[in-house]
């Protein structure tokens, strides 16, 4: 990590002993941690043990020289190569730009001035530990919003998507339903004399009901289906694909399930039953209409007994009037 206090670690690459001790001499005083490699072969070696902040890389070498050498380091870490200096006695000009195409950060011709190489290898970490600040700093912001993101949709009692998410997602799928002539559903369900369950055993006992219902729901759709909390003990589906038939079979497997949930307390268990409203998009209504109308079968549903499924149809909309 770029905070840490750790010495660069610096890998000098020469085939020449007295170069490489002249390099080395220079470096020293700096406080480098620094590694020796006499070839290309065993540099690439080195490479895939250490992660180096630095490469100092001679060029003419046998076997591998300075560019192939690098090319091969460089496919170690694709996304994040080390950088790397040529130090070199080839001073034409083609093979200082060929140096930089192939990657290098920079290209000091043999002999050196030692203060200016020194100057350069510091130039050069520094370069590399801001890239990693930043680098860092940018996966910092991206969980951060990731965590966000995750705030704005769920439900925290739930974390089922919140009635903000669903909303867009009912909105997408009837942009899509325009497009594509593809139908879909919602169903509202809504859990039957709930105050009664909290004012008996405890709000956070109704919690408990609430957080085992979602898991219910969320096992019991399929992958395409979007379960969310609509309100307090209100959960609305969005079915993708789904007419109003395939939408009111889904919610009756839903209510039979739910009542069939022993909810455990200290005592005993306690069994809970569901009404639940059904709609089929029509490819004109807005989605307060849609929703207005699961919401109106939902009612119906409450008034004629609850435990039921009620899909919505013109003979509810009368009632309404
Ligand atoms: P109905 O069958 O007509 O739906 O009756 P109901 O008692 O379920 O309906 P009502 O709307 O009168 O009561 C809903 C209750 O849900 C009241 C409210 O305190 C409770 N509630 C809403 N949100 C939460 C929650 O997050 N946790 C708990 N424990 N209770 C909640
Ligand atoms: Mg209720
Ligand atoms: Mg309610």
């Amino acid at each position: 990590m770029p905070m840490s206090k750790e010495p660069y670690r610096i890998l000098i690459v020469d085939d020449t002993p007295e170069n490489m001790e002249i390099i080395g001499k220079l470096l020293e005083s700096e406080g480098y941690d620094l590694y020796l490699a006499e070839n290309g072969q065993s540099a690439l070696t080195l490479a895939q043990k250490v992660d180096f902040d630095l490469i100092l890389l001679d060029i003419m070498m046998p076997i591998l020289d300075g560019f192939q050498t690098y090319s091969e380091i460089k496919k170690l870490k694709p996304l994040d190569p080390t950088p790397v200096i040529f130090l070199t006695a080839k001073v034409d000009i083609e093979s200082v730009i060929k140096g930089f195409e192939i990657g290098g950060a920079d290209y000091v011709r043999k002999p050196f001035n030692g203060l200016e190489l020194k100057a350069r290898v510091k130039y050069q970490l520094q370069l590399r530990s801001m890239k990693q600040e930043i680098a860092y700093q940018n996966k910092c912001l991206q969980e951060a919003n990731q965590k966000l993101q995750a705030y704005a949709t769920t439900d925290p009692l739930t974390q089922l998507f919140n009635r903000r998410k669903i909303t867009e997602l009912i909105q997408y799928e009837m942009e899509r339903s325009k497009r594509n002539q593809t139908g879909f559903s919602i169903m509202i369900g809504d859990i039957d004399h709930f105050k009664n369950v909290n004012d008996t055993h405890g709000h956070s006992f109704g919690d408990f009901v609430l957080e085992k219902t979602s898991r219910r729901f969320i096992e019991s759709v399929r992958s395409q289906d979007s379960v969310a909390r609509w309100g307090g003990e209100e959960f609305l589906i969005l079915m993708p694909e789904t007419d109003a038939q395939g939408a009111g079979i889904l919610a009756e497997k839903l209510r039979t399930v739910i009542s069939e949930t022993a909810y455990e307390y200290s005592s005993g268990v306690l069994h809970i039953t569901m009404t639940f409203g059904v709609c089929s998009y029509d490819g004109a209504q807005s989605l307060e209409q849609l929703v207005k109308r699961a919401d109106d079968a939902l009612y119906f549903g409450k008034v004629h007994g609850r435990n039921r499924v009620i899909l919505w149809d013109e003979s509810i909309a009368a009632l309404d009037d």
